[in-house]
């Protein structure tokens, strides 16, 4: 399912607390990565918190690191 990208759903997702959102993320205001893609970082795996966002349940989505893979297919 794809996730749409607007701002209610942005307000939503939880990757500014995840160990791995960098300040180069931040920098650049990136979210959302499963409807967006992956980022343009060049991120560390510090862990991933995807299983505890709303968006992840709504969505029904069953994977995570989507800042890695890419968006939810
Ligand atoms: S599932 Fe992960 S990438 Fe998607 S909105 Fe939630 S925290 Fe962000
Ligand atoms: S997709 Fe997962 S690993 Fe990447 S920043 Fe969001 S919660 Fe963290």
């Amino acid at each position: 399912m794809k996730v749409e990208n607007n701002p209610g759903n942005q307000a939503k997702c939880v990757c500014p607390n995840c160990p791995s959102y960098d300040e180069c993320m931040e920098e650049k205001k990136e979210l959302l990565f499963c409807s967006v893609g992956a980022t343009a970082c060049s991120m560390e795996q510090k862990g991933c918190i995807c299983g505890s966002c709303p968006i992840k349940i709504e969505n029904g989505l069953s994977s995570g690191y989507y800042c890695v893979s890419g968006a939810e297919k």
